[in-house]
């Protein structure tokens, strides 16, 4: 999970965020979570102190309590509904091989998998695509998650946007990210066509009538050593956010893969660097989820970024993600289909691929300190270099143990768990 605020953890039973509680509220095993407005997160509370706040007790508080993390939540907190593989771009990296062309989700079905969502208790869905404003529905589906409860955030590339969408989307969307690479050369250089002229007129444009307004920045090989001035440029806009996407072998992506994986040095610099930028420029820069063995390889106390929620692969747990045919997986980069949106079951039943990894991990994620946060850093990396289940090759511990046992091949995963996570659906 990225370093984010706005899935910024208070420490199981930690005495805060009480003035601030917004209504929205869903208990889990270990206590429940709440959607807090000021500041913007979910705040995770255990079972004593969501009692103090008056809560009912709730059937899923039967017997002892799990450790934060140890049990799938009941629903994830966040959706990626991917609207669809339709756009005209054609970016060299583009996770979903969108074409003009490309598959969509129709209107009616978005709709009613946001009232599914919304019956499972999720938070915010992240509507993407392809390029989701060029659909003409785009905003009568996040004014339907309004409706019903979900906070809708979008990802575009800003090619689209104009001052009556911005004045729409504004009013209601929850954070509005435009995908900006780099500045100028470096855009075009990242995205294969000269696009941010574009992508700064839509921020300014969205800027205007938002203040939850950021960049999304796929970070590879050729703009990691070169991103301050778009740091730097995302604060004169007063942008709210930069959010560091590590590059992934999906969709196009895999075919470039080898070519703008990053460099050892690149991988271990991420985290030192996105901290200095965050305090320099008084800015939040989030790191997604697939870049926590970087975090992890500084060594951070495990306290503290247990109480920033900062965790890895958390596909299938904490995000899990619709496709444009339809069906769940547990992450927009890849993993096996599951169910259809409107299976009732499958939350219940599937996302194996994710949650075991960390009682099948083999080393050196088996003896890692950060296991149960890390969960073997990103899968989907792990498979375009050869096997789902060994340890995410990107990782720097274990690029170190390949060097420290030369020709020894990493550990093998562990059998399946026999029973696989229980997991219970109340409601
Ligand atoms: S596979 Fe896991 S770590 Fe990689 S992007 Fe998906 S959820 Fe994040
Ligand atoms: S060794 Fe495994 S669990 Fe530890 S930080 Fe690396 S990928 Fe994550």
């Amino acid at each position: 999970m990225p370093t984010s605020a706005r899935r910024e953890r208070a420490r199981v039973g930690a005495p805060r965020a009480r003035a601030s509680l917004a209504p929205q509220y869903r208990p889990e095993r270990f206590g429940g979570i709440f959607s807090m407005h000021r500041p913007r997160g979910l705040a995770y509370v255990d079972r004593d102190y969501a009692r103090s706040l008056g809560l009912p007790e709730s059937p899923l508080w039967e017997g002892p309590a799990p450790a934060l993390g140890e049990v799938p939540l009941s629903a994830p907190t966040e959706v990626h509904l991917v609207l669809s593989r339709r756009c005209a771009a054609g970016c060299s990296g583009c996770y979903v091989d969108a074409t003009p062309d490309g598959a969509a989700l129709s209107e009616a079905d978005a709709k009613a998998a946001l009232d599914r969502l919304a019956e499972m208790g999720v938070f915010h869905v992240a509507l993407g695509g392809g390029e989701a404003v060029d659909l003409p529905y785009l905003l009568s589906v996040a004014r339907h998650a309004r409706a019903r409860g979900l906070v809708p955030n979008l990802t575009t590339s800003g090619l689209s946007v104009d001052e009556p969408f911005a004045r729409e989307a504004g009013a209601i969307f929850g954070q509005l990210n435009v995908s900006v690479d780099g500045l100028r050369e470096d855009y075009e250089r990242s995205r294969g066509f000269d696009g941010f002229s574009h992508a700064e007129k839509a921020l300014r444009l969205l800027r205007a009538h938002s203040p939850h307004v950021g960049i999304n920045c796929v970070v590879s090989r050729d703009n990691a050593d070169r991103l301050g001035p778009l740091v730097a440029f995302a604060k004169r806009l007063r942008l709210s956010e930069v959010e560091l996407l590590r590059f992934k072998p999906a969709g196009r992506g895999a075919g470039v893969f080898e070519d703008r994986d990053l460099t050892p040095r690149q991988a271990k610099r991420i985290y030192p660097r996105a901290l200095w930028w965050a305090v320099r420029h008084r800015i939040r820069i989030k790191l997604d989820c697939s870049f926590a063995p970087m975090i992890f390889a500084h060594r951070p106390p495990k306290r503290v970024v247990d109480f920033f929620g900062v965790q890895g692969c958390v596909g299938g747990d904490v995000l899990a993600s619709i496709m444009p045919e339809g069906h769940w997986v547990g992450c927009s980069f890849g993993g096996p289909r599951e169910g259809r949106w409107d299976d009732p079951e499958v939350w219940a039943r599937g996302f194996s691929a994710f949650r075991d990894y960390r009682a099948r991990a083999p080393e050196p994620c088996r003896s890692c300190d950060y296991l149960s946060l890390c969960r073997g850093g990103c899968r989907v990396v792990a498979q375009a270099k050869g096997d789902w289940w060994q340890p995410d090759p990107g990782c720097p511990r274990v690029q170190a143990w390949r060097e420290a046992h030369p020709g020894e091949p990493l550990g093998s995963a562990r059998p399946p768990p026999a029973e696989g996570h229980k997991l219970r659906v109340v409601g």
